[in-house]
């Protein structure tokens, strides 16, 4: 896989791409937010995140999916437990994926940050496959945006505290940055 800069788009992964973005005020990329989803939740491999992402939920389906289907929400990317990434908004573009939201002293992380989506739970371990597809993708932003720097990964539960917790205890922040660190070197 290749990140492509002038389209903010990477070559060789799925693209699925979601209606749910705008423009990013200007044209800062200076942080990385890391969530987890599953729909239903703790349910994996459905494809319901990806309709979820293009507004195509099948309400019918699940009582929590009449709930949530009229949220328009995104990330740029998705990361299914089997490590496979699907993109759905170009890096350039504001995806809506971090909500009320602060970090550093500034709102709206929306505006300048990239968000990437692990499939699972706060509690349920990730997959060996995720870890190694996240640090691929990582190396990858942290080349390609240079204001965006490894201490300006973080959760979407620490930049909106008290409102979200993910990705959870379960996820394994050190072994994130081990994995950046081996393929850095
Ligand atoms: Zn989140």
């Amino acid at each position: 896989m290749q990140l492509d800069l002038a389209s903010g788009w990477f070559n060789g992964i799925r693209h699925c791409p979601s209606p749910n973005f705008n423009t990013r005020p200007t044209g800062e990329i200076s942080l990385l937010v890391v969530h987890n989803i599953s729909l239903p939740p703790g349910e994996f491999g459905t494809g319901r995140v990806q309709a979820f992402f293009q507004n195509r939920l099948p309400v019918e389906e699940h009582p929590f999916f009449a709930e949530i289907a009229s949220l328009q929400v995104s990330a740029h990317f998705l990361i299914e437990r089997d490590g496979s990434l699907t993109q759905f908004v170009s890096c350039l573009d504001r995806a809506w994926h971090a909500g009320m939201s602060q970090f550093d002293g500034r709102d709206n992380c929306n505006d300048f940050s990239l968000g990437v989506e692990l499939e699972g739970t706060d509690d349920l371990p990730y997959t060996d496959a995720q870890y190694h597809c996240l640090a691929a993708l990582t190396r990858q932003l942290l080349a390609a945006y240079p204001a965006l720097t490894p201490e300006r990964i973080r959760g979407h539960s620490d930049i909106a505290p008290g409102r979200k917790t993910d990705p959870g205890p379960a996820f394994d922040w050190s072994r994130l940055y081990a994995e950046l660190k081996e393929r850095w070197s």
